[in-house]
């Protein structure tokens, strides 16, 4: 579990690596494979400033194409933490971490930017190519000249 050891006066680096089931004491499921925290805390007088950054790789199902993928991912943080919080000059930053992950994950999960998604005909995926399917794409400046005849 990361606990950092703060340096009165000073900063002090910290780094951590393991599965989310060593670091957080939870099997996040979507972060296959190692986590790695690296950071720093800082006594700045009144609180210790804890920051560092995240580096993880998460694998999950693409929301628009529903294939499995998988993406590295760096998340930066930076958090204050109260003198009471240190224990014997040691502050357990394990739930904190875990939160911030977690709270930095997007809302759509896309296995990457311009994913192509599913043929709604067909139901395809059509990053692997075309399916054939006849696409319909309803403009209706066209569907105006449609049904405008000449007489
Ligand atoms: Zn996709
Ligand atoms: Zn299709």
């Amino acid at each position: 579990m990361p606990k950092v050891q703060t340096a009165r006066g000073g900063k002090a680096p910290f780094e951590f690596v393991g599965t989310s089931e060593k670091l957080f004491g939870e099997d996040l499921e979507d972060f296959t494979g190692e986590i790695k925290i690296v950071g720093e805390v800082e006594d700045v007088g009144k609180s210790f400033v804890v920051r560092g950054r995240i580096e993880c790789k998460k694998i999950f199902i693409c929301d628009r194409c529903l294939a499995q993928a998988e993406k590295n991912q760096v998340h930066k943080f930076v958090e204050e933490f109260d003198k009471a919080e240190a224990i014997d000059d040691v502050i357990d930053v394990s739930e904190f971490l875990r939160d911030e992950l977690l709270a930095a994950q997007p809302m759509k999960n896309l296995c990457r930017e311009d994913c192509k998604g599913l043929c709604p005909e067909c139901g395809a995926n059509l990053n692997e190519g075309e399916c054939g399917c006849e696409k319909f794409i309803f403009d209706p400046r066209l569907a105006a000249l449609e049904n405008f005849k000449l007489e």
